[in-house]
């Protein structure tokens, strides 16, 4: 490797967390910055994406894209940031599942247009903008439909930890090693196998400390999700939430092992486990609905009916 490793950080629709998280590795900065040489970061510098374009395809050593890619702008940067990048590392859940923003598919885009802009309760008169802005995709489609990546790094964000160590192996040249553990793996609490007397909402009762939160009937998606954060919610209290996405192979349909696992703890009637779980899409799919099953049954509707 040369002594300094060339890097484009490329930004879809996303909240920047994942950045973020970047940065917070905080007084490691000292020792990774002066290793980066930074040919593209759009939200940290003024560069503009003709800066990126005009590098010569496969010039640039590493990119990372963080988001999802909702606009026509933001699937063009990811083609690019592809073009581009020898190695290219989805960066996040959005951009490795469809994340958060990913809930978007829902709702078709007009009801999203509804709640965004024209029924918005702080706008008055609301209108869906249409000047110097770049066209909405009708539905979110899962990044890897529009490029390969080389690694991904999931997470709501990735943990400091996680971005650190796989920065400090891509400037040693060395392979990222990921454990495919759950994080069930990595989890403190006592599991008895007994089964869920009924589904509970994290508001009700009190949890028991050292027992499993699914047990005790709190939805915990820790079995269905990738332990790459190390089980840092449920050891601290709090039920597992899904934010780092199915483990490897990581696009299996984490909602539904999630729900399987809910099934084979409980047993009780599917229409009363439906009855209790209030929002079972955002609870079971709340980070990866465009890559499960039911996510790209409503993508190939969608494309269908733009035919
Ligand atoms: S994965 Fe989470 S933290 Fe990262 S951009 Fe998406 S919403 Fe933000
Ligand atoms: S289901 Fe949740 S609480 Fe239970 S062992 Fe797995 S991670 Fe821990
Ligand atoms: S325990 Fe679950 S929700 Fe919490 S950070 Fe890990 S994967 Fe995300």
């Amino acid at each position: 490797m040369p002594d300094k490793v060339s890097v484009a950080m490329g930004q879809g629709s996303s909240c920047w967390g994942c950045f973020q998280s970047l940065v917070d590795i905080h007084m490691n900065l000292a020792d990774v910055l002066p290793q980066l040489d930074i040919k593209f970061w759009a939200a940290v510098a003024d560069f503009k994406h003709e800066h990126l374009e005009e590098y010569p395809d496969g010039s640039i050593d590493i990119g990372l894209y963080e988001g999802m890619a909702r606009t026509e702008e933001d699937v063009h940067l990811l083609k690019v940031m592809r073009d581009k990048c020898k190695t290219l590392i989805s960066f996040g859940s959005c951009s490795t599942f469809g994340g958060i923003p990913g809930m978007a598919n829902f709702s078709d885009i007009e009801e999203c247009y509804d709640v965004k802009f024209r029924n918005n309760k702080t706008v008055k008169g609301g209108e869906v903008p249409t000047e110097n802005l770049p066209p909405i995709t009708d539905v979110v489609k899962p990044n890897k439909d529009y490029v390969d990546f080389d690694i991904y790094l999931p997470g709501c964000p990735p943990t400091s930890d996680l971005i650190l160590k796989a920065l400090t192996a891509l400037l040693k040249g060395e392979d990222i090693e990921l454990p495919p553990h759950t994080v069930c793996h990595y989890c403190d609490r006592e599991k008895e196998d007994t089964p869920i007397p009924e589904v509970l909402r994290p508001y009700q009762g009190k949890a028991d400390p050292d027992r499993c939160l699914l047990e005790q009937g709190y939805i915990c998606l820790g079995s269905a999700t990738w332990g790459l954060c190390e089980g840092q919610c449920v050891n601290k209290g709090a039920p597992c939430r899904g934010c780092f996405g199915p483990p490897p192979p990581i696009h299996d349909d984490q909602g539904a092992a999630g729900i399987s696992m809910l099934g084979s703890y409980a047993p009780i009637e599917p229409e009363e486990i439906l009855e209790q779980v209030k929002d079972p899409l955002g609870t079971f799919w709340r980070f990866s609905y465009p890559t499960s099953h039911l996510g790209s049954m409503r993508i190939k509707r969608e494309e269908a009916n733009d035919q």
